[in-house]
């Protein structure tokens, strides 16, 4: 945290050169117009934690713009923002909002490989000269940082002359980065929005900093006080709200800190933002962990959603009669909530015909008919007998397969048709039965004793028949 006055050449420095070259055609394009451009948030955080020498990777970056335009339609950042893809046809322009944000999106680019940056305007409308006074330049700014959730993402660059490259550190950002806290800026911050609560608890985790005790209070506070019901959809409804706080979940568990987020998100009692009887005992830890183990096992190809299985043992947690509300509320997909709402049932079925399966391939067929986040979820809630039979389910059995298939029988001189898959039904359950295969036979042995199998039990003589 070495910066003096002038940050610009530190900046231009830790950042790849086409990204410094896009800035430097940002506060061109804003100096030309009279306004002032500041980098802002995450990447000012990031620049300032990064050593000396490292450059810095940033793929999201925040600029505001601090601007008065003459049409009252069109905020400054968005004729920014149009500006800038002038220059840059390749990127992609959104605007959202009441005119007042614009984005410019790259993906895959050759220079700026997946940039995301989003140009706000700060709220100086109002005022003919912004650049030309101080005093309200500084107002419209700290407003627009006030807003912010932490000191540490409260911090910003000046891009414009004049004073190019000073740090605006209104809310002490940079002493809390040197003392490694997360601090709100007031106290009615998780009031105002309680998905901050999961970013406090995401930047501490992350960044290896302490949440600062009064911060700690705030949230307790806000818990206690209710503040959940907002996310759960009373107080009338806030969707909103519901989106972002599945997209910092999302954040938070898919990261490789998961467990230690969740841990601290218990710990503060915020998992009652999900449910309000949510809570990481000892049998869910369990549960999660076991969670954690199949997903290495059973798909080591990331095939699934991991951070939405996660999600979903959570979920799976509570009362039958609130898994699908929940699911609901955090939009999650069709297929995710339907396998919710009916996880009681697909149990039921496993755990009650489970012990009734003396061969295996009767346990072959019961389990065949679940998917496998449907079997992972089953498996982790239930016990040891259960658990054991889903698992060599999953490693062994569900990987077995009849010796011989529809050409073999057609060539073995049965009559193709809708027979063959009962003809291959039973030859692949006396094969999972040990009836067909000697164990370590040769492939050509196992030929053999199919078609062997298959002239007993479905007679040569009756060829035409099958
Ligand atoms: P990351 O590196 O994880 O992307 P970030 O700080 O860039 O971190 P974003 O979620 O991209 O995080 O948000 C960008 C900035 O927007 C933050 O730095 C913060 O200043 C502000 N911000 C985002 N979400 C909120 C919120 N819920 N309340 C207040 N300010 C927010």
């Amino acid at each position: 945290l070495s910066f003096a006055l002038c940050l610009l050449p530190s900046v231009r420095d830790r950042l790849a050169s086409p990204l410094w070259q896009l800035l430097q055609k940002a506060f061109q394009e804003a100096e030309t117009r009279g306004w002032h451009l500041y980098l802002v948030g995450g990447a000012v955080r990031d620049l300032l934690l990064a050593d000396n020498e490292g450059q810095v990777l940033l793929e999201d970056i925040d600029l505001v713009v601090d601007g008065f335009h003459r049409s009252a339609d069109v905020g400054a950042g968005v004729e920014l923002a149009k500006a800038l893809q002038q220059v840059y046809p390749a990127a992609r322009l959104e605007v959202h909002g009441q005119f007042q944000t614009a984005a410019l999106l790259w993906h895959n680019d050759p220079d700026l490989g997946s940039l995301w940056v989003d140009i706000a305007t700060a709220r100086t409308e109002f005022y003919p000269y912004p650049a030309a006074n101080p005093e309200v330049e500084a107002s419209s700014i700290r407003q627009d940082l006030y807003r912010r959730d932490f000191t540490i993402n409260a911090l910003a660059v000046r891009l414009t002359e004049p004073r190019a490259g000073e740090l605006l550190d209104f809310f002490g950002g940079v002493l809390d980065l040197q003392s490694q806290q997360i601090r709100v800026l007031h106290a009615n911050s998780f009031i105002e929005d309680p998905t901050r609560i999961y970013r406090a608890v995401r930047f501490a985790v992350r960044l290896g900093f302490e949440i600062e005790p009064q911060t700690e209070r705030y949230i307790r506070h806000a818990i206690a006080s209710g503040i959940y019901e907002q996310v759960q959809g009373k107080n009338g409804r806030a969707p909103a709200l519901e989106t972002r706080l599945k997209s910092e979940l999302k954040y938070i568990l898919q990261a490789p800190y998961w467990k230690a987020a969740l841990n601290l998100l218990a710990d503060l009692g915020a998992l009652r933002c999900i449910h309000p009887t949510l809570e990481l005992d000892k049998n869910l830890w369990w549960q999660v962990r076991l969670l954690a183990r199949c997903l290495r096992r059973f798909d080591a190809q990331k095939s699934l959603e991991h951070w939405q299985m996660r999600l979903e043992v959570l979920i799976a947690y509570l009362a039958t009669e609130y898994r699908g509300k929940v699911a609901n509320n955090l939009q999650l997909p069709t297929d995710s909530i339907a396998r919710l709402q009916n996880l009681d049932k697909a149990q039921f079925e496993v755990v009650e015909n489970l012990p009734k399966c003396e061969q295996i391939s009767k346990l072959v067929q019961l389990l065949r008919r679940y998917d496998l986040p449907t079997l992972i979820l089953v498996a982790v809630k239930n016990p040891r007998f259960v658990r054991r039979n889903i698992w060599r389910y999953l490693t062994e059995w569900r990987n077995i397969k009849a010796p011989l298939n529809g050409n073999d029988l057609k060539a073995l001189g049965y009559k193709p048709g809708p027979q063959y898959s009962k003809m291959l039904d039973v030859l692949l359950a006396a094969t999972l039965d040990g009836v067909v295969c000697v164990n370590e036979a040769s492939p050509q042995e196992i030929r053999a004793a199919a078609e062997a199998f298959l002239a007993e039990h479905f007679p040569l003589a009756s060829k035409t028949k099958y």
